[in-house]
């Protein structure tokens, strides 16, 4: 792939994520990771309607730019220690989507109560300690927290998904928003019941 056609797949997921309401404002960011090993990722505090292609910066893992006339996300630090810690890991996507970030401000995690968390998510959702925007201790809570799973909550902040692209990171992120929010449907009505353990094994086998 191009580093152009990098940047159209990263303004694409943006906006998308945009027109699904699942980053308010100027929120949330998103990158890839090129075959050079460099980071394609969303500008900093930027309207993401009025965003094209030559928006989208591309920096290295240390944050410096290569490319691009802006500041890139503020969380740089963030998609750099995932994409060092995770090799496997190509594509990221940080939101503040309302019902995932609703557990995140109530520091809970979401436990595995849908069989496609197992399919998405590989698992239940963790929550990554608080940390201060754009601190390198930010990168580093979320890769703990996320251990074997692909999607994490980040306290009083909002959620990251992972994938080995980024379209795969963006339905990871829809899956989590609509986990987010049966849950918490589920647990306005009744108690919520978890998926058996011997039917989660069986799946992550297969
Ligand atoms: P940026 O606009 O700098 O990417 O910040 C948005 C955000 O979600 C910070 O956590
Ligand atoms: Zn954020």
């Amino acid at each position: 792939m191009r580093v152009v056609d990098y940047k159209k797949q990263v303004l694409e997921y943006a906006q998308k994520a945009y027109k699904q309401c699942l980053m308010a404002g100027t929120s949330g960011n998103l990158s890839v990771r090129t075959q050079a090993g460099h980071i394609v990722i969303t500008p900093s505090g930027m309207d993401y309607l009025s965003m094209t292609a030559d928006d989208i910066m591309v920096i290295d893992l240390e944050g410096r730019i290569i490319e691009g006339p802006h500041q890139p996300s503020s969380e740089w630090p963030l998609h750099a220690e995932i994409y060092q810690r995770m090799p496997e890991v190509n594509g990221i996507v940080h939101t503040h989507s309302p019902y995932a970030t609703a557990f995140a401000v109530l520091n809970e995690p979401i436990p595995l109560v849908l069989i496609e968390m197992v399919t998405f998510l590989r698992g239940d959702v963790p929550v990554a300690p608080v940390a201060t925007q754009g601190a390198s201790e930010v990168g580093l809570g979320v890769v703990k927290a996320m251990k074997g799973r692909t999607a994490c909550l980040m306290q009083n902040h909002g959620a990251v998904t992972v994938g080995e692209n980024l379209p795969q990171a963006f339905v990871r992120t829809e899956y989590l928003e609509d986990a987010a929010k049966i849950y918490h449907f589920a647990k306005a009505i009744g108690t919520p019941t978890h998926v058996p353990a011997e039917m989660v094994q069986e799946m992550l086998n297969r």
